[in-house]
C-alpha cells in the first residue's frame, strides 16, 4: 500500500491517521478537510468554549512526525475511480472516509446560529450578552448545554421543543421528562409540544401560530451524516456509510469511521450510527488496523455524555432494543439511573450524577452478563451481573 487518503478532518480524521502511523503504515498520506483549522474537538464547544474559558481545543498531534500532507479547506466532492476534491482528484490505494455530519438548518431568513465548529462556538458566544434573548430550538443534547451555558451568562433563554419533553428522541420520553425540571431550576422557560415554522427576522415563527421574539436563535434540531457528495459513487448510504464490523464499505480498501459511519454491531444485531465522540475516538483505529490487513472486528458499547444545568448525563449501550424499563434511584432526590433490559440482560443504562454505576453497567453491557433485576433497582447496590 502506497498511499492512504482519509477524507474528513475532525476528531476520526486526526485518528485515523495517528494510528495508521502507529501501526506501522510507512507510506503516502494524505488529510483533506473542509474546515481551515487542524482537527480539534467539539465537546468543549457547547462547554468551556460557551463559557468563555476555554477558546482553541485542537488536538494535540505531531503532524511533522506523521508525516502527512494536510490538505486543510479543501473539499472531497466525489468517489469515482479517484477520490475527487477541489484540490484536484487523488489517486489511493486505501481511504478512510470521516467526514462526520452537519447541522440540520430550519427554513427561514432570520440568523440562526448552529453549533458544529469552532467558529460558531464563537459567533454564538459573542452573542450571550447578559439580558440577551436567546431561543434555542431543540431541547437534545446540544440545545441543553447551550441553554445551560446561555442561563450562566445571564441570558434570558426559552427552549422550545417539538416533542413533549427533552431528550424524547435521545432516550424516549419517560425518561426525557424527568430533566424537564432543571430548565426551571437554571431560569430557562421551557416549551414543549412547540413545533417552529421558521427563522425570521427577530425571532421565530411557530407552525401553530404566533411567535417568540429572540435577540439570538440557536438551532440545534440534530445533525444529518455528510454523505451527500457520496451520491452516485459505488458506495451503499443508508443514513450514513453502510459498514460491516469490520468497518468495511462494500469496495476494498474503502473504510468509514465516526459519525458518518453506519457499522454493523455483532452485538445489538443492527447497524449503529452513533453520533458521539468515543466513536469517533475508537473506531479509527481498528479501521486503520484492518485497511493494514487484519481482521479486527469493531463492537462497542457505545457512549457518550453531556453536561447540563449542573448534571452529569452518561449513556452506555443501545436501548431501542430493550424490553423492559428500571428506574435506578428517586430522579426527585438527586442522583439517578434508567436502565433498560432485553430479558434478564443489561441493553442499556442513562445515569445522571452517578458515573460509577456508568463505568459497572458499560461493562456488564459488554461481557452480555445476565442482571439481578431487584439488585439494578435498588441505588445502593453496586450494578453487578446476577
Ligand atoms: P466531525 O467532528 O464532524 O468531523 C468531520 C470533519 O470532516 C469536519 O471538520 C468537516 O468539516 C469535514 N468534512 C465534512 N465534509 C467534508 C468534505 N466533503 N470534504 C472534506 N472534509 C469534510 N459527544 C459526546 O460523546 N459527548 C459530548 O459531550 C459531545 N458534545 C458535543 C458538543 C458539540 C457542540 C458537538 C458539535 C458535538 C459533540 N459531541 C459530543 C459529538 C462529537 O463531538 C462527535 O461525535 C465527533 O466530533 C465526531 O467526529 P468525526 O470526526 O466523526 O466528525
Amino acid at each position: 500500500m502506497e498511499r492512504v487518503i482519509v477524507a474528513g478532518g475532525g476528531l476520526a480524521g486526526v485518528r485515523t491517521v495517528e494510528a495508521l502511523r502507529a501501526q506501522g503504515y510507512p507510506g503516502r498520506l494524505t488529510l483533506v478537510g473542509a474546515e481551515p483549522h487542524r482537527p480539534y474537538d467539539r465537546p468543549p464547544l457547547s462547554k468551556a468554549v460557551l463559557r468563555g474559558e476555554l477558546d482553541d481545543t485542537t488536538v494535540d498531534a505531531d503532524w511533522t512526525a506523521l508525516d502527512c500532507e494536510l490538505l486543510l479547506g479543501h473539499r472531497v466532492t466525489g468517489l469515482t475511480d479517484v477520490l475527487e476534491t477541489t484540490a484536484g482528484p487523488l489517486g489511493f490505494d486505501g481511504l478512510v472516509i470521516a467526514t462526520g455530519a452537519s447541522p440540520i438548518r430550519l427554513p427561514g431568513d432570520g440568523p440562526q446560529h448552529v453549533l458544529r465548529t469552532i467558529d460558531d462556538a464563537r459567533a454564538l458566544r459573542a452573542d450571550l450578552r447578559p439580558g440577551a434573548r436567546v431561543a434555542v430550538v431543540g431541547a437534545g443534547w446540544i440545545g441543553a448545554e447551550v441553554a445551560t451555558a446561555a442561563a450562566k451568562a445571564g441570558c434570558r433563554v426559552t427552549v422550545v421543543e417539538a416533542a413533549d419533553t427533552p431528550l424524547a428522541a435521545a432516550v424516549g420520553a419517560e425518561v426525557g421528562a424527568k430533566t424537564a425540571p432543571w430548565y426551571a431550576e437554571a431560569g430557562v422557560e421551557l416549551r414543549h409540544g412547540v413545533k417552529v415554522a421558521s427563522v425570521e427576522r427577530g425571532g421565530l415563527e411557530l407552525a401553530g401560530g404566533g411567535s417568540i421574539e429572540a435577540d439570538a436563535v440557536v438551532t440545534g434540531i440534530g445533525v444529518r451524516p455528510e454523505t451527500s457528495w457520496l451520491e452516485g459513487s459505488d458506495l451503499t448510504l443508508d443514513d450514513g456509510i453502510a459498514v460491516d464490523e469490520r468497518l468495511r464499505t462494500g469496495r476494498p480498501g474503502v473504510f468509514a469511521v465516526g459519525d458518518c459511519a453506519a457499522w454493523w454491531s455483532s452485538t445489538f444485531r443492527r447497524r449503529l450510527r452513533v453520533e458521539h465522540w468515543d466513536t469517533a475516538l475508537n473506531a479509527p483505529e481498528v479501521a486503520a488496523a484492518n485497511l493494514l490487513g487484519g481482521e479486527r472486528v469493531y463492537d462497542p458499547v457505545p457512549y457518550f455524555w453531556s453536561e447540563q444545568f449542573g448534571h452529569m448525563v452518561q449513556y452506555a449501550g443501545h436501548h431501542p432494543v430493550a424490553d423492559t424499563m428500571i428506574w435506578r434511584g428517586d430522579p426527585a432526590a438527586g442522583g439517578w439511573a434508567a436502565c433498560w433490559l432485553t430479558g434478564d440482560r443489561l441493553a442499556a443504562i442513562v445515569t445522571v450524577d452517578r458515573p460509577r454505576d456508568l463505568v459497572q453497567a458499560r461493562r456488564i453491557i459488554a461481557a452480555q452478563k445476565r442482571i439481578d433485576r431487584s439488585a439494578l433497582a435498588d441505588p445502593a447496590i453496586p450494578v453487578r451481573d446476577a
